[in-house]
């Protein structure tokens, strides 16, 4: 059943007739962490769906403070899905936030959020729908180990499919580092994950498409699913992480969405295609431009470029996500745009005479991103490029490694190189996310200051490894 038309009444009657047991509620804290709440389908009547539940928002990451905790769970009966990881029959909705004070829409809902962004480009008439598909990478392990304390610190990572750090005996079949594209069976020891993980998106509604090993020998996998408009594609990313970690986990494996796991491996992208649409034209389609590529879209790009410092912010927002925005390893660092290029931050995929499949790549993001919030800026930085006509820097189609050390490619932009400088150019450009509401100054002021206390003082705290390589014969 498509999407919209699915009502209170509807899932009422699913619950009835498929004998469902439980029905689950699903939102992501401010930083995209999932949490849920259970119920037996029999404590749940159509007020519960309409009025919304209780919780305590003071003890969710990014939330309320405790003289203020309470908010609403308003489950959306558009994102119904069936849960695959409980033994009972369930059906599984993601919730809206609100706030009691008034039944307004919480102002650090990132599901609000990207509410707000997907009716903003219709009430300004630039689109009736962004189409968002992203490709999320993830490795799988075997065994991940880590501590620190004050005496000492460490993280330990075994995967049957890599050399990294593999003292285990084998029987030799591992691809070698950095060389494991679309690697093969025995090579490629996770293709029947793969495709259970793929069923059982389907159970859960996701339309998988290939799935395949990538680059990174220790395990790193994709698999690729249907684009959907912003909201819905942000919930499916949500999703679709769920059923990686759950089914990787029920078959005793761990699946992680960290950037950058293991050092001198690939890294994990969450590469996002972009595209507009207006009464069922796709706006980035011209003939015969630069990539096929409308003015419209060109300017889309522009804004996305001059704004990607500030999205970074959301967009690769661990501290993690700079040790994959470095040199090699096909991190897209280089503030431009190329038809061909997997070093540029947007790429403009080859997609012939094929109107319906013209987009742009956005390559900076990963999946340590809230989807909700990663989406929605990208939206907005685009939509503040075609506002404002923004032309990007020239498009450069050679090798951009190369390219950034000659005397023109001094003069272009890289990514942030840490988080705290992503935090600062935020914090400088947000203009462009809060001047129509749909991003909150309470959720900027609330994001700068928790990812600089809890992450980047955190970590800076703690001695590391490395230090005692470099400095302990000081
Ligand atoms: N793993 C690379 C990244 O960090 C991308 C590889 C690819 O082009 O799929 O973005
Ligand atoms: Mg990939």
């Amino acid at each position: 059943m498509a999407e919209h038309e699915t009502t209170v009444r509807d899932i009422l009657k699913r619950i009835r007739e498929d004998e469902i047991a439980f029905v689950d509620l699903k939102f992501v804290d401010l930083f995209g962490g999932l949490h849920h709440i259970a119920f037996p389908s029999h404590a749940l009547d159509e007020s519960s769906f309409v009025r919304g539940i209780n919780f305590d928002g003071s003890s969710v990451r990014g939330f309320q403070a405790i003289s203020e905790s309470d908010l609403l769970l308003k489950p959306d009966p558009r994102s119904v899905f069936r849960d695959p990881f409980f033994d009972d029959p369930a059906l599984s909705l993601f919730c809206d936030i609100l706030d009691p004070d008034g039944y307004r829409p919480y102002t650090r809902d990132p599901r609000g959020v990207a509410q707000r962004a997907e009716r903003l480009i219709r009430s300004i008439g630039m689109a009736d729908a962004a189409s968002f598909g992203v490709e999320m990478e993830f490795y799988v392990f075997d065994d991940v180990r880590f501590e620190q304390s004050t005496r000492y610190g460490f993280y330990f990572i075994d995967s049957a499919d890599g050399q990294n750090g593999d003292a285990r005996p084998g029987r030799g079949h591992r691809p070698s580092r950095g060389n494991a594209y679309f690697a093969a069976p025995p090579l490629d020891t996770s293709h029947n994950l793969r495709g259970k993980i793929s069923q059982l998106m389907e159970v859960a509604g996701l339309t998988p498409e290939m799935n395949h090993h990538e680059v990174g020998g220790a395990g790193q996998n994709e698999i690729g699913f249907h684009h959907a408009t912003l909201r819905q594609a942000a919930d499916n990313a949500v999703k679709f992480k769920y059923v990686v970690k759950n089914t990787a986990h029920r078959y005793g494996k761990t699946a992680t969405f960290m950037p950058k796991p293991l050092l001198e491996e690939a890294g994990s992208g969450m590469h996002t295609n972009v595209s507009l649409w207006q009464g069922g034209k796709n706006r980035f389609y011209e003939a015969g431009r630069y990539g096929d590529l409308s003015a419209f879209a060109t300017h889309f790009i522009g804004g996305v470029l001059k704004h990607a410092p500030a999205v970074c912010a959301f967009s690769a927002p661990t501290t993690n996500s700079y040790r994959r925005l470095v040199p090699g390893y096909e991190a897209p660092i280089i503030l431009v745009y190329s038809q061909r290029n997997r070093s540029a931050c947007i790429r403009v995929p080859f997609t012939g005479a094929n109107a319906n499949a013209k987009r742009i790549e956005f390559r900076t993001p990963d999946p340590s991103c809230n989807p909700y919030l990663s989406l929605a800026a990208i939206l907005l930085a685009g939509v503040d490029g075609v506002r404002h006509e923004i032309t990007p820097p020239a498009p450069v189609d050679e090798n951009i490694y190369e390219f950034a050390t000659s005397e023109h490619g001094r003069l272009l932009q890289a990514t942030p190189g840490s988080l705290a400088q992503s935090l600062d150019a935020l914090e400088d450009d947000y203009e462009f996310l809060i001047r129509d509401g749909v991003f909150t100054e309470d959720l900027i002021d609330a994001w700068l200051r928790i990812k600089r206390e809890k992450e980047i003082e955190y970590l800076g705290f703690r001695p590391h490894p490395t230090e005692f390589e470099l400095y302990f014969d000081a």
